[in-house]
């Protein structure tokens, strides 16, 4: 899993880090890595705390949550932990 996460972004010039997938740059190292899990990591699965649905990645669960339940801003520091087991 952490393997084949770094094999999605690359240090672009000094200072920047680029997506491989989508072109996204950040200067941060961790705010890539952040970016690259929450959109193009697939994993077994977050699932959905109101309804149970699985979704692959983080942004999946996310706008999931935000389209169908409309509590993205209710989301707890609990929700979260959850989200970030991995
Ligand atoms: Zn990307
Ligand atoms: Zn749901």
């Amino acid at each position: 899993m952490i393997a084949s996460l770094m094999e999605r972004y690359l240090k672009d010039g000094k200072t920047n880090w680029r997506c491989l997938q989508c072109h996204k740059e950040s200067h941060r190292k961790a705010d890539m890595v952040r970016h690259v899990e929450a959109f193009h990591v697939e994993t077994m699965g977050f699932s959905c705390n109101q309804c149970g649905k699985t979704l692959k990645t983080r942004e999946s669960l996310r706008s999931h949550k935000t389209l169908s339940h409309k509590d993205f801003n209710k989301m707890t520091q609990k929700d979260i932990q959850h989200i970030d087991y991995l």
